[in-house]
């Protein structure tokens, strides 16, 4: 191409947006005649945590229409919001839940989950009568009948099998493993003992592959019993077969959903930071009795135990970290499970994941991207997921504040879109109060 010409397309492609903006007004502006404008906002690039100020961003029919530092003005049934010193992330998605077999509770846990940003969630919970629910949710929600974020099926739970090793379930081509296995899961596979360890625990009296346990019953808890095991495989841990391991899970794909915060909840099962949550008037009170009955019961538990479950917690960070390091991909979770799952409040458990993984040293952006671009990664799903482009689906979060700056930030959710409805903070603060108050009265 001549330098002539490269002049003339570069003052066509000058002129363009002028010539756009005139048909649209007159006063340099682009009219709008539907749907919603996001304007004056900071776009958050997912891929590399850029910035984007000053951007004005067209949603409607569920979908992103426009993004454009061109002033977009509303006309018709269009409303313009100014989010001025706000970033627009996209809607959160919660990668590990058992929500939908509890869909019809009142309250429901959809006005929890959306306050706290969530968008969609894979259920974990995939039975014939779960999925038939997750698909008429969906289509309420879509019809506008209900708000509730995306129910994604993909798979059920994925627990190792105790019986084989996470190398060989790997190969064997198993796409993503959950709470890093379960019980001691993977962390089997990077003791040097392994080979001696994993039968005996098989023979044993051990109760696998739940300890220190998933508690639903109190008087289940098995924690003492089975910390001697957890020691063993703590001090035969050998880093650099956790390495290896990592480094065939990048190979072949496999990836992983910690939940962290389940890990957590259930090795600082008395902590007073659980007990204590003001966000527990969420739960309700039979749920809310079963956990401080198994806080009593973690109260008992030996030291010695405690102390083993509490280092066994802190090798699961340390293997989850390096497990990034070496390439495998990563995604969040919360694991929440009414009261199966022992003081995780719906929505709020994902950012309690957020700042796990933050303590397990990740990123602000890698936090993000592991509910975000990640997980719409893993689902084939990133032509409509996991980053604000034109074109994507229209699920947002609208932060006060930087979240590539401090991982807290992620937590301070001004409003949310879902499929381009815009829900203020005002609107998300009444949804939550209305729940709290159904509770109250029960
Ligand atoms: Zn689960």
């Amino acid at each position: 191409m001549t330098r002539h010409k490269h002049a003339f397309l570069g003052a066509l492609s000058a002129l363009l947006p002028i010539l756009a903006a005139c048909g649209g007004g007159g006063d340099g502006g682009i009219d709008v005649a539907g749907g919603t404008i996001l304007q004056n906002a900071t776009v958050v690039n997912t891929r590399d945590g850029s910035l984007a100020a000053g951007m004005n961003v067209h949603v409607e029919g569920g979908k992103i229409r426009r993004i454009t530092s061109q002033p977009l003005r509303a006309t018709g049934g269009a409303q313009a919001i100014d989010v001025s010193g706000k970033y627009v992330v996209p809607g959160y998605l919660d990668m590990h839940a058992h929500a939908v077999e509890s869909a019809d509770r009142d309250p429901p846990y959809w006005p929890m989950m959306l306050a706290s940003g969530i968008t969609g969630f894979r259920e974990e919970s995939d039975s014939p009568a779960n999925m038939e629910r997750g698909k008429v949710l969906n289509q309420d929600s879509a019809a506008g009948r209900v708000l509730a974020p995306e129910v994604i099926f993909h798979g059920g739970e994925a627990h190792l099998n105790p019986t084989i090793s996470a190398r060989d379930a790997s190969n064997a081509g198993a796409p993503s493993f959950d709470h890093l296995g379960a019980g001691w899961g993977l962390l089997m596979d990077c003791s040097s003992e392994e080979q001696t360890l994993r039968p005996a625990a098989l023979a044993g009296s051990l109760k696998p592959p739940f300890p220190p346990t998933f508690v639903t019953n109190p008087r289940a808890y098995d924690g003492a019993q089975n910390a001697p095991f957890y020691q063993r495989i703590l001090d035969t841990y050998d880093e650099a077969k956790c390495v290896e391991l990592s480094k065939l899970f990048a190979k072949n794909g496999t990836w992983q959903t910690l939940t962290l915060i389940r890990l957590r909840t259930q090795d600082y099962g008395n902590d007073a930071q659980y007990r204590n949550d003001p966000n527990l008037v969420y739960i309700d009170k039979s749920t809310r009795a079963i956990w401080q009955q198994v806080g009593d019961q973690f109260a008992k538990l030996p030291a010695s135990a405690v102390t083993t479950l509490q280092q066994f917690y802190e090798l699961q960070k340390r293997v989850s970290k390096l497990m990034k390091q070496n390439g495998v991909k990563i995604m969040a979770g919360s694991d929440f499970s009414g009261d199966m799952s022992i003081w995780l409040v719906p929505g709020v458990s994902l950012h309690q994941e957020f700042r796990e993984l933050a303590s397990a040293g990740f990123s602000p952006l890698e936090v993000l991207q592991m509910a975000t671009r990640d997980p719409a990664e893993f689902l084939g799903r990133q032509s409509s997921l996991g980053s604000v482009e034109e074109g994507k689906d229209a699920d947002l979060v609208v932060l006060d504040a930087n979240p590539v700056a401090d991982v807290a930030n992620l937590d301070r959710i001004s409003a949310v879109v879902l499929k381009g409805r815009y829900l203020s903070g005002a609107a998300l603060g009444k949804m939550k109060a209305d729940a709290a108050a159904a509770i109250a009265r029960q």
